[in-house]
């Protein structure tokens, strides 16, 4: 049975408390609670939970697991990822100036300004833009959504550029962008340091090697750990950022557990069996794919990640015209199922939907299988229900804006 986790699926906790039991065949996403966390995360968080630590010293243990997985002088575990870039961008506006770090988002003299490459003002949940601006900072995009040459990034740069935020991520334009290399290249050419999100990203060294002076990681997307950010680097920097804790970074905190179980989490990372979980997710894709075979009007294709993560997603067409249904249509009826199966529709309005095999837990992935088929032949059948696609661009804000409490 393919799996990538060791869990059995048991509904019983969603019924138990009237919440919709849901299959992710999505990704990482924070609207269906980030990743599942695994036994030995669960247990360090346990441990912790009911002890005093002295916090500094617990952020030291984790700056010695993110120096060790990630080859920075420092690092430590804060709120998220977008926590971990505003800390970042303040750290560098600031310094070690506690009085500066306490007055931001508010600044002595000229107003600071940090620049992104236009086709990296990505929106995870939110805009990087924000994240950024917290600080205080004007935020400089540099030439334009999908171009951007050296002197454009050269002219955006000045004495008040306190930092370059890179985005390495799906949420980017992937053609006619900077990489990394020139663009620490060119900004360290200004003193200028480079911060990079790399919040889902699988490559814990690499940025760093290519020159980013702080790189920012999620602890809840692929590594399976607790809600958390984790922010590495030079030294001064992440000593900087760490400051910030007394000022911006407060409404932003961390607890001890989620900084006890990030550690764990690096740990058990450096020693999954990475053969063993790409073969389960090859042989998943495979079975899906296999399943929707016959079907008339669905063209499946395996994809690799985009920003080069190791892994595939399957990428389900679908001719409407022979299909019966819009890929659109086939997302939104496999969520308004029970459980709800939710797919990966970033792109749904090109015709497909995306399969990712990477957050299973055992027997899933044949309950995904069963309910494609049952939903392609209905599909053939008698049509799904229409959907309109303005809501479902747009529904990431009214999922809030219609949520009332109890
Ligand atoms: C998910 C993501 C974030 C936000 O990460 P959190 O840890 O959930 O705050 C930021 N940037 C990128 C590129 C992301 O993919």
């Amino acid at each position: 049975m393919p799996s990538t986790h060791e869990t059995e699926m048991d509904w019983s906790f969603h019924r138990d408390h009237g919440l919709t039991p849901i299959i992710n065949v999505s990704g990482t996403m924070t609207s269906i609670g980030a990743s599942t966390v695994g036994a030995e995360v669960q247990g360090a968080m346990a441990a912790i939970l009911p002890r005093f630590v002295e916090m500094h010293e617990l952020q030291t243990l984790a700056s010695k697991a993110i120096v060790e997985a990630t080859g920075a002088e420092a690092g430590f575990v804060t709120a998220c990822a977008s926590a971990g870039v505003t800390l970042s961008v303040a750290g560098a506006i600031t310094g070690l100036d506690a009085g500066l770090a306490e007055r931001l988002p508010e600044h002595a003299g000229e107003r600071p300004e940090v620049v992104v490459q236009s086709g990296h003002l990505c929106h995870y949940g939110a805009p990087i833009t924000q994240a950024i601006a917290l600080t205080g900072a004007r935020v400089v995009s540099v030439g334009q959504s999908t171009h951007v040459q050296d002197h454009q990034l050269a002219a955006g740069l000045s004495e008040r550029t306190k930092a370059a935020v890179f985005v390495a991520s799906h949420h980017v334009v992937h053609y006619g962008q900077m990489p990394l290399a020139r663009f620490a290249e060119i900004c360290h050419a200004r003193g200028v340091p480079v911060i990079v999100d790399a919040a889902s990203e699988y490559d814990l060294t690499g940025f760093l090697a290519q020159g980013a002076d702080v790189v920012v990681y999620s602890a809840h997307k692929f590594l399976g750990g607790p809600t958390a950010g984790i922010v590495a680097g030079g030294r001064p920097l992440v000593r900087a950022a760490y400051l910030q804790n007394l000022g911006l970074g407060r409404g932003m905190k961390v607890g001890k557990e989620s900084i006890f179980g990030t550690i764990a989490a690096l740990q058990q990372w450096r020693q999954r069996d990475t053969n063993q979980i790409a073969a389960a997710q090859q042989a998943t894709l495979d079975a899906w794919r296999g399943a929707m075979a016959e079907s008339p009007g669905v063209r499946v294709e395996t994809v690799p990640d985009p920003t080069g993560n190791p892994l595939s997603r399957l990428q389900v067409w679908l001719d409407p015209e022979i299909a019966g249904a819009t890929a659109a249509q086939l997302a939104v009826h496999l969520a308004s199922g029970n459980p709800a199966i939710i797919t990966r529709t970033h792109e749904v309005e090109l015709g497909y939907l995306l399969l990712d095999p990477c957050n299973l837990t055992a027997g899933q992935a044949e309950v995904v299988t069963e309910r494609l088929q049952e939903a392609l032949a209905l599909a053939q059948a008698s049509g799904l229900p229409a959907v309109d696609l303005n809501d479902l661009r747009n529904r990431g804000t009214t999922g809030y804006l219609n949520w009332g409490g109890a």
